[in-house]
């Protein structure tokens, strides 16, 4: 029996974590080679199990002391974003680069919250948010962090919003407030306002045109009407793009409104923000400069892993005014204002080193590495359009502007009224058998199946070869419904 000492020393003994690390890059470096080469092994992009299934699988496993065995296992049955057919949802596929920097960070394991406790960390946050700001051409006062995700960098956001124009912080509920956003917007938007204690009444949803962008001509309207309910609104969200369709908002008609009725502009760039690196599609975001905050997520198009969110502020002083505990002009002056202590700004205490990830993406491959990433992704997305639209059995949703596409399969066998429960079994099946990964969305009641072009290593032939599988998937599958139809008719 070893003392426990001994199996502690074991745990940290400096050749082992040598050997085990040295096994694992290598393993890990097969598995990327072979799902580069996915398309022509075969290998799934999702090894399905089902939930009760994986419970007993994970429940039962025993690694006998070989933890590569267990490293191998999460590997191999994980859903696979470096396989070129995996097209569901929007993360991308992280550099090995950015992974092996993730290592690093796990290791020191630096808090982040005070300077002390991750000095390279923080200021890489800094130099990584500087740049991110200058990249969307905002002023050189603009500022801000790095925070655990989009939807907490949304909720951020809106309470920096809330603490410009009110004392809630301090005082506690005042007026009822409320912010204006599109309905298609990401449902975070949602959840931010009733964790602010605003209430069902406290988002404003603005209808969508046919693309799906807000109808920035009805914010005057909606803003009257508001105001006549007692509603002071604070906040214009424009969505950057939209989750479900990859639909971008008109920024400067958000920004001209929001200009003119001194309103905080919000941009949730999750997904879009991204764009401003790609020099053929930076027009996108156009107006994305003039936002009060802009929220973009590393993961979901830098190739950088989860989860790597900037909160940028235009003027950058504001972002310490969120959670100052006592009076906002706190720190009026940039040098009191202490930007290396990151917990004084972020929801966070403890947080992840986030900088490290992104930085080394920026800081080795540069900033036309993700313009062509972002350039090569959007084109795919069109591509995809393109072919979907010369087919006649299958109906786009919408012309896509970015990588994500959702279009659906019209078998002519089955009744329009059937479609959706049609195109939802297509995405199961096909989900279970794994050699695509795609997901679906609803639009106006209507179920579509979704795609995001995320791995730059797609190629047309993946997409012919998608459309091939959702066919003959729809073939089988109209089969078996035809015959519940009917029985159900009886
Ligand atoms: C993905 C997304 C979010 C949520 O971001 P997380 O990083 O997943 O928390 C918010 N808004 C939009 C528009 C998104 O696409």
């Amino acid at each position: 029996m070893p003392d426990s000492f001994d199996l502690l020393k074991a745990a940290y003994d400096p050749e082992n974590f040598r050997t085990l690390g040295h096994q694992l890059i290598d393993q890990l470096a097969d598995q990327l080679q072979q799902m580069l080469e996915g398309r022509e092994s075969g290998t799934p992009a999702i090894p399905w199990a089902a939930p009760n299934e994986a419970f007993e699988y994970w429940s039962k496993a025993r690694w006998d002391g070989d933890p590569m065995q267990l490293l191998k296992a999460v590997a191999e049955k994980s859903v696979h974003i470096h396989h070129p057919r995996y097209m569901g949802h929007q993360l991308s596929p992280s550099t090995p680069l950015a992974a092996l920097a993730g290592l690093v960070n796990d290791f020191v394991n630096n808090g982040m919250g005070v300077y002390e406790m991750g000095i390279p960390g923080s200021t890489l946050e800094r130099v990584v948010v500087k740049s991110v700001a200058k990249q969307a051409s905002m002023p050189a006062n603009a500022d801000g962090f790095l925070t655990s995700g989009g939807t907490l960098a949304n909720l951020t956001a809106l309470l920096a919003a809330r603490a410009h124009y009110t004392t809630v912080w301090q005082d506690g509920a005042g007026q009822p407030l409320a912010l204006m956003v599109s309905e298609e917007a990401h449902y975070c938007v949602d959840r931010a306002v009733r964790i602010m204690g605003w209430g069902e009444g406290g988002i404003i949803k603005v209808p969508v045109n046919e693309q799906y962008e807000m109808r920035t001509d009805l914010l005057p309207e909606y803003l009257a009407r508001a105001k006549a309910s007692g509603r002071q609104v604070i906040a214009v969200v424009g969505s950057a793009c939209t989750t479900s369709t990859g639909s971008f908002d008109d920024l400067h008609a958000i920004a001209d409104f929001c200009q003119a009725n001194q309103l905080w502009m919000h941009v949730d760039g999750a997904h879009g923000a991204a764009h401003i690196y790609s020099e053929k599609y930076h027009h996108l975001v156009a107006g994305l400069e003039r936002a009060d905050t802009v929220v973009m997520d590393f993961h979901k198009m830098l190739l950088t892993p989860s989860i790597t969110t900037a909160l940028l502020f235009r003027k950058g002083q504001r972002s310490y005014q969120t959670f100052a505990q006592r009076a906002q002009y706190l720190w009026e002056r940039e040098e009191d204002a202490d930007w290396f202590n990151l917990a004084k700004r972020t929801f966070e205490c403890t947080k992840s080193m986030l900088s490290l990830r992104a930085y080394c993406n920026l800081a080795v491959y540069g900033s036309e590495f993700f313009d062509a990433y972002v350039t090569r992704v959007v084109e795919r997305g069109r591509e995809l359009a393109a072919l979907v639209e010369a087919h006649p059995d299958f109906e786009l949703a919408v012309a896509p502007r970015t990588n994500i596409v959702c279009f659906r399969y019209r078998n002519p066998n089955i009744p329009e009224e059937q479609r959706s429960t049609h195109n939802e079994a297509i995405r199961k099946v096909m989900t279970e058998v794994g050699k695509f990964y795609i997901v679906k969305t609803v639009l106006r009641g209507q179920t579509y199946l979704r795609t995001t072009l995320t791995n730059p290593f797609t190629e047309r032939t993946d997409l012919e070869a998608l459309l091939a599988e959702i066919e003959q998937t729809g073939q089988r599958t109209a089969g078996i419904l035809m015959q519940e139809f009917s029985s159900d008719a009886l």
